[in-house]
């Protein structure tokens, strides 16, 4: 794996599941991180984790469906560490729970803010701050509901194919100026947002577990392992890619 020394990491929803193993994995590696979330305790934890261990890390307050708090978070980001040449924007939820005629329409705009429209918010900001870098990475966190159907959920799922879109979009927009743009489509990873999904049950557990053919969820170090290829020079000629991370999910 290549070595993220002197690399400035920006991740949005760093304070739980799959950005907090993300932080954790970069930090491991050498860069300094930048973890932002909406829930301060969750994120100054993450912070915390890392610098125990001897790395980098910064909590930065975040709401990514606030403007300025996004606008912020890249200054502060530049204030601190003087430079961006990652960004992960990660943060999403899920609520919903209901077939399309049953949705509410404040559901709707609640899931597109933070899902949709907080990736476009991060990546208008980052953008034009990595751009001064020869080379830098952005990774959108999308989900295999991005690339197909996600019954009683269509709302995330739409919102997972527009950030598809988004990332498709600018990946092409910025790819002679050393910017590559790819995403991560997880399944079903071990994570708060899991639990919620599942309650503990074990016979939904064990349901959604047969739904890989691996035979069981992902765990969020996975994820953050292909969070740190795609960036990585390794993954040099790659941009414009929604990498499935899903034990085999989308094979069938
Ligand atoms: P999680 O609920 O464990 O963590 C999400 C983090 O995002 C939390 O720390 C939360 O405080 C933060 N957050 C929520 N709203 C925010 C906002 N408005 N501004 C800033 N931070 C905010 O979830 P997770 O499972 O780690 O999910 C991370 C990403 O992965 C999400 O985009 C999710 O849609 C996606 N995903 C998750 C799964 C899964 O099964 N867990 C599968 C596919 C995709």
């Amino acid at each position: 794996m290549n070595n993220f020394n002197n690399k400035v990491v920006l991740i949005t929803g760093a304070g739980n599941g799959i950005g907090r193993a993300t932080a954790l994995a970069f930090a491991q590696q050498g860069a300094s991180v930048v973890v932002a979330d909406i829930n301060q305790i969750d994120g100054e934890e993450t912070a915390s984790q890392i610098t125990q261990a001897g790395g980098i890390a910064t909590f930065l307050s975040c709401d990514v469906t606030i403007e300025q708090d996004v606008k912020e978070l890249v200054d502060g980001t530049l204030a601190i560490y003087g430079k961006l040449d990652i960004a992960f924007n990660n943060a999403g939820i899920e609520i919903e729970q209901s077939k399309l005629a049953d949705g509410d329409e404040a559901v709707y705009d609640k899931i597109m803010d933070v899902n949709v429209k907080g990736v476009w918010r991060c990546m208008k900001y980052q953008i034009p701050a990595m751009l001064l870098q020869p080379t830098s990475v952005i990774v959108n966190t999308a989900s295999i509901a991005g690339l197909g159907a996600a019954p009683k959920m269509s709302i995330y799922c739409a919102s997972k194919h527009a950030v598809l879109g988004l990332t498709k979009s600018a990946a092409v927009e910025y790819a002679k100026k050393g910017l590559r743009v790819n995403a991560v489509c997880p399944a079903v990873i071990d994570t708060d947002m899991y639990k919620r999904a599942t309650q503990n049950d074990p016979q939904k557990q064990q349901y959604v577990n047969n739904l890989h053919p691996i035979g069981r969820i992902g765990q969020p170090e996975e994820v953050a392992g292909a969070v740190l290829y795609l960036c990585s020079d390794l993954a040099g000629f790659t941009t414009g890619v929604a990498l499935p991370v899903d034990g085999g999910s989308t094979a069938i």
